[in-house]
């Protein structure tokens, strides 16, 4: 999205929402407690190696010349008793306070997020960045989640226990240190082998799966098309050659690490290293190189030294995908929001006007070019055009789903990127083909046109939006929750939209194909309910059937995103051009038909010009 060269002030950003190395900038909040968390798990760890040091001593005196003394013993037993105490009460420190951080965390960038995206272009939010931001907020905060309460701790103490071990053992005797270092470096080796190219390999993997889910969705989608025409067999084939697919790439992979990563693991296994100790110890003892007592560090504390290897890889694996999500979650807080004025102004009157509006998606490509549009208050104005022309996308512009590239969009004298949100949704109302209903009760539904209307309003609302029996009927009537209680035909859900938007009694209505998804019944009753909303208002109206509109004041004929023309009915039709052979082509496609429901449509006094927008168009594709 474009940041619009014109002069309102970016919203005040809190400090730290300039776009951070995403890692580190996510975790620095948290920074010191996550210190805190790590220095008290490393000294956990140590404390963990100490009672094992300790017993070891207390093995020298066990197997010493000398009687052993209880003075000797006592001491050492209790400085294991208290250090193995003492790692314990550590290590649970840690991993509160690294839950207190990770608890933190969440909270301040669920907090964000959802600051944020409540500030990001609509049309953007529309067009799939819901569900970038569902990711965000849920798996995304979640990976976060598992790296910063507990990867993190873990690996400390991978680190710090094998190390402090190491220490101790070298003091001890430095050939044996030596060779229990082997193994570990011997895992380390295998293991590189085993995970190189696994990035790319990683990456097979998830296109490998996405083939499978992509597949699998296409198939169960399209089960009704593909049973209809004989074709079940196929959309299985597509499904079978991706799991194949699938089940080939991960044998192959299997197979040429399976011997590397197996062999790393046998390598690092406790049992494995107790044994090359155990015999190299033996040797060393037998030749008088080294005491026996001095050989027990090595059997209790050696295979610690190389264990951590074997979770090496479920680790990196969480590292890397702690960095991946916190790159997404940056990248979603570093998208621009819509800039919002610094000093709000409120228009005057309902007057809309475009001047030299031009609009791309990908800052390349003009959707729109050079628009200039007036829709006088009180006036209807139809928007007409190909599928693609546009019409959707000047229609968003008007209520500030995203912002213009280039040009002005003004109601009533003012900018709509001077007015606050609140202020342009109480001017400009609207209904558009995809509606969505919250699981909320139906009264509430509605009711989001203006919070504070009381029931009586609401139920006339819904008497002029045609879906009040409808509602009435319902077990529960108005309180009835939507999605739970009942769901809605889209005819219907549209009629709740209307009493939604003749609530809110916007100056300003946008309406963008309103009838798209209607049923015939419904669609009647769709008609009837926007004529009333419709009364006295400016309307901006983008409708596919020519018909319902032919009253309007004013016809503008997009093409290509500009301008084709532009006037009334009887005028473009006299003018013969674009708009003329569109209402001829509709006209033959109606008389074709021939079906009563056209003919009644057409005759039918509409009280309001707005009969507005009824799509059947199969001729001109699907609309967005
Ligand atoms: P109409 O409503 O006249 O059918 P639209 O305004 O929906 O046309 O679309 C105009 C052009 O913009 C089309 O080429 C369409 O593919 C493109 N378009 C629409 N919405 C988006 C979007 N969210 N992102 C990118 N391109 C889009
Ligand atoms: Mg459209």
């Amino acid at each position: 999205m474009r940041k619009p060269s014109h002069p309102v002030a970016n919203r005040p950003s809190p400090p730290d929402d300039t776009p951070p190395p995403p890692l580190r900038g996510i975790l620095r909040q948290v920074r010191g407690r996550l210190i805190t968390a790590v220095v008290l798990q490393a000294a956990a760890a140590v404390a963990g190696v100490t009672p094992f040091v300790a017993v070891a001593r207390i093995a020298v005196h066990l197997t010493g010349d000398s009687r052993p003394q209880a003075d000797d013993l006592w001491p050492l037993v209790t400085v294991a008793c208290v250090s193995g105490l003492t790692a314990l009460v550590l290590g649970s420190a840690a991993g509160f306070v690294s839950h207190i951080a990770d608890n933190d965390l969440q909270l301040a960038l669920r907090r964000r997020l959802a600051a944020h995206t409540g500030g990001l272009p609509l049309g953007w939010i529309s067009a799939g960045g819901a569900s970038q931001i569902k990711r965000a907020v849920q798996d995304d905060v979640r990976a976060l989640h598992t790296l910063v309460a507990h990867t993190l701790l873990d690996v400390t103490a991978l680190l710090v226990a094998p190390a402090a071990a190491l220490v101790y053992l070298f003091a001890v005797d430095w050939r044996l240190a030596l060779l229990s270092i082997l193994p570990l470096a011997l895992g380390a080796y295998l293991f590189g082998r085993a995970m190189s190219g696994a990035a790319a390999q990683m990456a097979e993997y998830g296109a490998a799966l996405g083939r499978i889910s992509s597949t699998a969705v296409e198939y169960v989608t399209g089960i009704a098309v593909l049973k209809t025409f004989g074709r079940g067999r196929k959309g299985h084939d597509r499904f079978l050659t991706a799991t194949d697919g699938f089940a080939d790439f991960f044998t192959t992979w299997v197979r040429t690490t399976l011997v590397t990563s197996t062999g790393a693991l046998l390598v690092v296994s406790p049992v494995l290293v107790l044994l090359l100790l155990a015999t190299a110890g033996t040797v060393l003892v037998a030749n008088g190189w080294m005491t026996g007592a001095d050989l027990v560090p090595f059997m209790l504390l050696g295979p610690a030294v190389a264990a951590p290897m074997s979770v090496v890889g479920t680790r990196v694996q969480q590292i890397r995908a702690g960095q991946a999500a916190a790159a997404r979650i940056s990248a979603l807080l570093g998208r621009p929001a819509l800039p919002q004025a610094d000093k709000p102004l409120t228009p005057k009157g309902s007057r809309v006007s475009m001047r030299g509006v031009s609009f791309s998606y990908d800052g390349h490509i003009d959707v729109l070019s050079g628009v200039d549009l007036d829709l006088k208050p009180g006036t209807i104005t139809a928007l007409v055009g190909p599928s693609g022309s546009g019409k959707s996308t000047l229609a968003s512009l008007l209520l500030r789903f995203q912002d213009v590239t280039a040009g002005a969009v003004t109601i009533g004298g003012v900018d709509v990127r001077h007015m606050s949100s609140a202020c342009l949704y109480q001017n400009v109302g609207f209904v558009l083909q995809d509606v969505r209903l919250l699981h909320a009760s139906v009264a509430d539904n509605i009711r989001l046109g203006r919070p504070t209307a009381t029931d009586e309003e609401v139920e006339r609302a819904a008497r002029a939006a045609q879906i009040h029996d409808r509602i009435a009927a319902l077990p529960d009537g108005y309180a009835t929750e939507v999605g739970t209680g009942v769901t809605f035909s889209g005819g219907e859900a549209q009629r709740v939209s209307i009493a939604r938007a003749l609530l809110a009694d916007a100056p300003v209505l946008v309406l963008d194909e309103a009838t798209a998804h209607a049923d015939p019944h419904s669609e009647a009753l769709i008609q009837t309910a926007l004529s009333t909303l419709a009364a006295g208002r400016t309307v901006l109206v983008i409708a596919h059937r020519l018909s319902t509109i032919r009253q309007a004041d004013q016809i503008v004929v997009l093409d290509g995103g500009r301008v084709a023309e532009r006037g009334g009915h009887e005028e473009l039709l006299v003018a013969g051009g674009r708009y003329a052979s569109l209402w001829k082509a509709q006209s033959t496609g109606r008389n074709a038909q021939s079906t009563g429901r056209d003919e009644t449509g057409e005759q039918a006094p509409v009280p309001s010009p707005a009969g507005l927008g009824r799509s059947d168009d199969a001729r001109e594709g699907t609309p967005r």
